[in-house]
């Protein structure tokens, strides 16, 4: 069964030599690291001597490709894997208990990691002494995308809608449109039914979904065999067409979203591996680099899933029936970086346009961020679009998002690599209490 007898990506795959595997992955970890470092060079020469323009056209494609190619795994994996976690439990009780816990995880550290930025976003105060002029430039330069952006976004959804449109009416539509949401409830919900259906009846189901999981594992690992050619790409694109201009101009906002993100991910994270499992920190945090890595050069913590799942299984020693079960459902609702940015761009937001946020504001913050993460999609640049939720809810303009909008790129990396970290982290922390 899968996962069931704890057989690894490894075994399953028929991978002879463990050492050997492992040297190839600790290669292809350097190889990522050494094409991330010559995309930056190649990006910032193109930058300043002006052949952006060459990036984008020859260069960029290669990376769009590679992001292409991991997402179109991500449908197919998601939905396989997540039925087959969630059957092979084999048990409604036991399924209960790792939901609530995974769950309870999941929300306890994105409402940690809001307050985060809010403890920083008020201690350091970014968006004082902003001068007038540079706001209206921020303004002026990223109006037009915002205007479109929002209005969209404000088309979309309260809490209630958000949580009515989980269900789909057509699990097809919601497969072929690549909603997330709807695919794990349909997901789940299948895996929970073959549970009360005949074993009989359930086996051939089950291996045939079993199969396609496995199939799709092995077509990440052979994509994964272009991902340096690919992460050079879209880094050396980002650099080229955006520099670092911006980045100086709202230094302290950027600054104290970073500083955050560090935070949480040195405290938060760290502490839980520490305390809820036998994993040596260190060995955590190198086991998850590749999928860093990927989240980072990407935006992506959606298209970044198979290689999570194949980091966490593989590297980090838990159950495929874990992960699987785990690790799609994270990149889908839990997004601690995420959050934690929409709490500081509230703040730098509102103290750019003079408002004092009262202590009842705050809070509100904290909740509807925590929602506003939960429904964002793993995508570049979603989690600006769900800030129009946030700020609607505190009253602050949403023009605000204007100010912010030229720096969100590199933010938009930063976070997704604590997205996936934050995922990662609760496959360990569950599997460890699993095993206890
Ligand atoms: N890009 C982020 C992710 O995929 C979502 C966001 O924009 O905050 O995890």
């Amino acid at each position: 069964m899968h996962g069931g007898s704890a057989a690894t990506i490894q075994e399953r795959h028929g991978r002879p030599d463990n050492e050997d595997a492992k040297l190839r992955k600790l290669q292809l970890h350097t190889k990522i690291l050494l094409a991330l470092l010559a995309g930056m060079v190649l990006g910032i020469l193109a930058n300043r001597l002006g052949f952006s323009d060459f990036v984008a056209a020859y260069i960029k494609p290669l990376g769009s490709v590679f992001i292409r190619l991991i997402s179109m795994v991500v449908v197919p994996l998601v939905f396989s894997s997540l039925l087959v976690g969630t059957a092979s439990l084999n048990d409604i009780k036991k399924l209960g208990r790792i939901g609530t816990k995974t769950l309870l995880y999941y929300m306890c550290t994105t409402a940690i990691a809001v307050t985060i930025g809010l403890l920083l976003a008020n201690t350091f105060k970014p968006g004082l002494g902003l001068a007038e002029d540079v706001r209206a430039d921020l303004v002026k330069s990223s109006a037009g995308q915002v205007d479109t952006k929002i209005g969209a976004s404000l088309e979309k959804p309260t809490v209630i809608d958000l949580l009515l449109n989980i269900v789909p009416s057509n699990p097809v539509e919601a497969l072929v449109e690549g909603r997330m949401l709807q695919i794990i409830f349909f997901a789940l919900l299948t895996g929970i039914c073959l549970m009360l259906i005949s074993p009989e009846r359930r086996a051939p189901v089950m291996s045939f979904f079993e199969g396609v999981s496995d199939l799709m594992i092995k077509m990440v690992h052979v994509i994964m065999r272009i991902a340096p050619y690919g992460v050079f790409a879209l880094i050396a694109a980002v650099v080229a067409d955006f520099g670092t201009g911006i980045l100086v101009v709202l230094f302290k906002y950027s600054a104290v979203v970073t500083a955050g993100l560090i935070l949480h991910v040195i405290v938060v994270y760290s502490s839980a591996i520490k305390i809820f499992t036998r994993q040596k920190v260190g060995a955590f945090f190198r086991g998850i680099r590749p999928a860093q890595l990927i989240a980072f050069s990407s935006s992506s913590s959606s298209a970044t899933l198979p290689v999570t799942m194949e980091c966490t299984e593989e590297n980090l020693g838990v159950s495929a029936r874990i992960c699987s079960f785990v690790l799609p459902l994270g990149a889908t609702i839990n997004m601690d970086g995420t959050a934690l940015y929409q709490g500081v761009a509230a703040v730098f937001i509102a103290q750019v346009y003079g408002i004092d946020l009262t202590i009842a504001q705050q809070l509100m913050i904290v909740l509807t961020a925590t929602l506003a993460s939960v429904g964002t999609p793993g995508t570049p640049a979603a989690g600006i679009i769900t800030l129009a939720i946030v700020l609607k809810s505190i009253n602050v303009p949403l023009e605000g998002i204007a100010l912010i909008w030229g720096a969100d790129r590199i933010l938009d990396m930063c976070r997704s690599v604590v997205n996936v970290t934050g995922d990662a982290s609760c496959a360990v922390v569950i599997s460890a209490s699993e095993d206890r």
